[in-house]
């Protein structure tokens, strides 16, 4: 695009202070999930002129999508959402280089993920979540989590070690939830013996009654649903607790896909606090700066109180995603204390709380970061290759993990 009209596009950018158009035009982020969420997001950081992006959808468009995602059309039913949002980008910015992919995120070669800056997440399943939150760690990418079901959202930041200019480590996804809720299955979890009570025993009732018919299916087509909304009136009809209700077949898809409720109004505001989170992220990746990630990293969003409610989220230091464990290497690229000191601050020990000692033998390395953090290790008796126990304190318990250190990359 010639300059003068990339200058007349973000005019009103270029009046924010700090704000810089090229750092974003040389960003590359990943949307994962296409849907109420993704949709906003890949909107939002597609018209503020983030230069290139990727989309991640496995998913077909559905009625049901249309009363919140706005980059599809009616016409748009049964086409996939990252192909079709890729499309709506190309349109609305051609300054953007927009990839759909249509699938798994966890089926992508890992160089996709190579040039990213950042991740962006607006997945529906705690599962998936969790997969991509301990992905994007691994790869050392800043990690922007969101969810929003019915009235309620939330928007978490996550930067691993080793980002420059963004923030110190932060907890990740799982610090937050080592035992993460159980996704949907409000109708697998329960079977209803004896006679229907409410409508929701109808549907499972109606459910079983197809399945004795039919046999058991995956997806059900819209004409399944129908004849399952039938069998439900049947259920209410036959049971002495209920009144004969009727059902349509998107209040039984509903409740059998364990469908969450979803209004685009919450959907919006979550996701554009997750977006400007990662407006501010990729401006400090490149040097420049329009003010640090939200901290506390996480934040609630009750739409019923219109409130915003921020949440402190410790590290967990035994985190299963995040977390080195005993046995572990830890390289070291500073030969130094001072090196020695970061890398388990890195970890989500504070190292200035922690006492240091030699495996072989239980000779102190560091006492509580006290000490000369310019000497050499070698000048205390480590050597690459040994040992080292780190102990400190968790919620008043004294703990500890083992480490072997190794000269190399930090
Ligand atoms: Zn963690």
């Amino acid at each position: 695009m010639a300059e003068e009209t990339e200058a007349f596009r973000y005019a009103r950018h270029l009046l924010l202070e700090g704000w810089d158009q090229e750092a974003l035009r040389n960003s590359s982020v990943m949307v994962v999930g296409v849907g109420a969420l993704g949709c906003e997001i890949a909107k939002n950081l597609a018209l503020a002129g983030v230069g290139t992006m990727h989309l991640v959808d496995m998913d077909i468009i559905e009625m049901s999508n249309l009363s919140r995602q706005l980059l599809f059309r009616e016409s748009d039913t049964g086409r996939y959402k990252a192909a079709v949002a890729a499309e709506w980008i190309a349109n609305a910015n051609p300054d953007v280089e927009v990839i759909p992919h249509e699938g798994k995120f966890q089926d992508l070669p890992i160089e996709v993920y190579e040039d990213l800056d950042l991740i962006l997440g607006g997945l529906d399943s705690f599962e998936a979540r969790f997969q991509l939150n301990e992905l994007a760690w691994r790869l050392g990418k800043v990690y922007i989590d969101s969810a929003a079901t019915g009235f309620k959202g939330n928007v978490q930041v996550i930067v691993p070690p080793g980002v420059e200019n963004v923030a110190e480590r932060t907890a990740c996804l799982k610090c937050f939830y080592p035992i993460p809720p159980a996704d949907g299955a409000a109708a697998a979890a329960c079977t209803v013996p004896g006679h229907a009570r409410t409508r929701d025993h109808c549907i499972i009732k109606g459910e079983e009654a197809f399945i004795k018919a039919h046999g058991k299916r995956e997806e059900y087509s819209v004409e399944d649903l129908e004849i399952i909304a039938g069998l439900a009136h049947d259920a209410s009809v036959d049971s002495p607790h209920t009144d004969e209700w009727t059902f349509t077949a998107p209040e039984v898809e509903n409740l059998l896909m364990n469908k969450l409720p979803s209004v685009i109004t919450v959907n919006a505001v979550v996701a554009s606090l997750q977006s400007h989170e990662a407006l501010k992220v990729l401006h400090r990746i490149k040097g420049r700066d329009i003010g640090p990630p939200m901290d506390p990293t996480y934040i609630e969003y009750s739409s019923q109180y219109g409130i915003l409610t921020p949440v402190e989220i410790e590290i967990d230091p035994a985190c299963q995603s995040c977390s080195r464990t005993a046995g572990d290497e830890l390289p070291l690229a500073s030969w130094t204390l001072g090196g020695l000191l970061d890398a388990i601050d890195g970890m989500g020990v504070p190292a200035e709380k922690a006492l240091i000692t030699r495996t072989s033998d239980g000779a102190v390395v560091s006492n509580f970061g006290k000490g000369d953090v310019e000497a050499d290790l070698a000048g205390v008796g480590v050597r690459s290759g040994d040992g080292l126990r780190i102990s400190y304190k968790v919620d008043g318990e004294r703990t500890s993990i083992e480490v072997t250190v190794k000269e190399g990359e930090g």
